[in-house]
């Protein structure tokens, strides 16, 4: 199955007020459960955290992911919020795009990551967006995939069009789903419900990879078997 990401369209101001209004329910809903876990913990640390120190270890790190959690959900909002207001001002220059992807693999902190191509090319662009929506699309492959496989990245350039290839062996994405998960908060049943996945789940990084994207002219696309992995693919023109 293979879904491509399209170019935003005029809303209606009816359509805008409808996404405004859920899109702050799905925030309150957000927030809301890691403040129960977290609230939930302190009263049990209140309670025996002094005399049981399992307890107080295991409250201790649900508070801390939670607040993780929250700090990346409130991350990612204030992102979309100013790409939202045209307040995220892009600093585009050539750039070796190998060079920025070699670079962003040697400090990504999981040996899982391996770059099978590498071709010497430049594109136009804001290297601190490339790298968030590298991390959004690797963080993604890594996360959804067995601990013990690998992610693989490979290149293309065939005259001026630059291919990009994240691909995971994962848990894959239904063909319903594909279109979806570009919008804000939305996450597949399958990523709800598996654990460490949901751990760090906030449903916003492929809307922020989908606005970096948009805004650097380079097409993203999905192609996906449930139980058999996924392919993410950018592509998008050489400046040189
Ligand atoms: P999240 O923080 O939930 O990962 P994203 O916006 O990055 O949010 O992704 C949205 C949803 O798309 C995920 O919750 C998951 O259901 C699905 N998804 C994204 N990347 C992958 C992948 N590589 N494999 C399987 N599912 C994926």
């Amino acid at each position: 199955m293979q879904f491509e990401t399209k170019s935003p369209q005029k809303i209606s101001v009816k359509e805008s007020f409808m996404r405004q209004r859920r899109f702050v329910n799905d925030v309150s809903h957000e927030l809301r459960t890691p403040l129960t876990i977290i609230c939930g913990y302190i009263d049990m640390l209140e309670r025996y955290g002094l005399q049981d120190p399992e307890i107080f270890k295991e409250a201790v790190s649900s508070i801390k992911l939670s607040a993780r959690n929250m700090q990346k959900l409130v991350e990612g909002l204030l992102f979309l919020a100013r790409a939202d207001q045209g307040n995220q001002p892009l600093m585009k220059f050539p750039v070796e795009l190998d060079e920025v992807l070699k670079n962003f693999v040697e400090a990504y902190p999981s040996p899982r990551l391996q770059i099978s191509k590498l071709v010497p090319c430049k594109i136009l662009a804001d290297t601190e967006f490339l790298n968030r929506m590298f991390a959004a699309l690797i963080d993604n492959a890594l996360k959804y995939s067995p601990p013990d496989s690998v992610v693989n990245i490979e290149m293309e350039v065939n005259g001026k069009i630059v291919t990009l290839k994240f691909i995971d062996q994962g848990i894959g994405i239904a063909k319903e789903d594909c279109e979806k998960i570009f919008d804000r908060f939305y996450r597949t049943d399958k990523a709800r419900t598996k654990v460490n996945a949901k751990e760090n789940s906030v449903g916003l990084g492929l809307s922020i990879a989908k606005w970096i994207a948009e805004h650097h002219d380079i097409k993203i696309s999905v192609q996906s078997e449930p139980g058999e992995g996924s392919t993410f693919i950018l592509t998008c023109k050489t400046c040189e």
